[in-house]
């Protein structure tokens, strides 16, 4: 019986089976809109069998999206064409959910196709702000303004109206990105945060910006649904973030409501040369913080094979994986790891539309 199929039930939702949607930029929305390609693209995923789809990094406030071309959900307008969304995915058996962001000092850049540098403000960028006054650097020279007690709370504030109007957009599941480097992850690193008020310097302080983020949207989302962040658990760089704090902030997290936790890495300099890069290279993280966090979890990165993601959920190290690049290759990727697993009517997964024709 395949561990990989099961359904797996948090709060009070159940994803079909333990495959999702890794959140994936797009970069093809004006002005943060979801348009038709969006509905394309995760209805497809949908279509294809996958337990959740979501939505990629969509920014809390516009000085929030990496590029001009970022989704965001950050005034009333954004709801409607999300909920279209939303209601396909959910027609078509997945969960629905969706990564609030803040891009911090790594917003206002180009598209990856053109370029991925920063674009000045008054070009069709803008200033940036992070937690100190650093550029990332590489292709991301422009120096962001250091983050006042204001600039936190208002940052705070767009978080939780965002959460506010995911629900109200018929999401069920929400993620809060704290990774990559962008802006809670700049505040959790002593490498991009060298702030000496309480937001910055000990363990304590640089996760407090995540703390209280975290805190204020579980006020607004409800119980019911699950409130997952994903966090760069380490930047494998000496003077970085560790596995050993991250398991610390796990908990911390847990205490405040978390339901689960997307394990990542890294992101927060360029060009870091100890990335362990392999296939699975973040299951072990994910294991780890699992057992030793007690709370369930899930990861990405160089999962690709139908029984390298079966063992992953089979030995207990993730409760379910996420798979980014692979389903783009193939949008039907859990049919097909069905099928090749043996994991009962591969079909059921399909929309009667397809499933009566590929069974013939
Ligand atoms: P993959 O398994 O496809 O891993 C791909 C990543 O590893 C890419 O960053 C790739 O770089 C890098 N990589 C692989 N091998 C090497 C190597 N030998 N040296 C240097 N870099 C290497 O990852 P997933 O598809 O599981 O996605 C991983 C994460 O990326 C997820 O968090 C997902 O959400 C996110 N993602 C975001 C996308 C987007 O926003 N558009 C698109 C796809 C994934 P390179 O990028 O140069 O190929």
């Amino acid at each position: 019986m395949s561990k990989l199929f099961e359904p797996f039930s948090i709060k009070e939702i159940t994803l079909r089976n333990r495959i999702a949607v890794s959140p994936m930029c797009q970069y093809c929305s004006n002005d943060g809109l979801p348009n038709d390609w969006h509905l394309v693209h995760l209805g497809s995923r949908a279509v294809g069998g996958a337990g959740m789809v979501m939505v990629e990094a969509t920014a809390v406030s516009p000085d929030g999206r990496i590029s001009p071309a970022d989704s965001g959900i950050y005034t009333d307008q954004h709801v409607e064409p999300f909920t279209k969304i939303t209601k396909f995915l959910k027609e078509h058996g997945a969960v629905a959910g969706i990564q609030i962001a803040h891009a911090g000092r790594k917003a206002s850049v180009r598209k990856p196709w053109e370029g991925d540098d920063s674009i000045d403000a008054g070009q069709d960028g803008w200033d940036t702000i992070a937690p100190s006054a650093i550029a990332f650097g590489g292709t991301i020279p422009k120096i962001p303004k250091e983050m006042t007690a204001t600039d936190i709370k208002r940052v705070q504030t767009d978080f939780v109206d965002s959460a506010r109007r995911a629900l109200a957009a018929g999401f069920d599941f929400l993620e809060l990105h704290f990774a990559h480097g962008y802006l809670a992850s700049e505040f959790y690193s002593p490498l991009s945060n060298k702030r000496t008020d309480k937001y910055g310097g000990s363990f304590d302080n640089r996760i407090r910006f995540l703390l209280e983020t975290f805190k204020a949207v579980r006020e607004v989302w409800p119980e019911r649904f699950p409130l997952t962040a994903r966090v760069s658990v380490t930047d494998w760089i000496e003077g970085g973030v560790t596995i050993e704090e991250s398991i610390e902030l796990t908990r911390l997290l847990k205490d405040a409501g978390l339901d689960m936790l997307d394990v990542s890495h890294g992101f927060v300099l360029p060009d870091v040369s100890a990335i362990p890069w392999g296939p699975g290279m973040m299951l072990p993280y994910a294991e780890r913080i699992r057992k030793e966090a007690e709370i369930p979890t899930t990861t990405s990165w160089m999962i690709t094979e139908p029984q390298q993601a079966e063992d992953a959920v089979a030995n207990g190290q993730v409760d379910v994986v996420m798979l980014g690049r692979e389903l783009l290759r193939d949008p039907y990727w859990p049919f097909h790891a069905a099928k090749s697993l043996g994991a009962g009517a591969a079909e059921d997964l399909l929309p009667v539309q397809y499933a009566r024709a590929v069974t013939k």
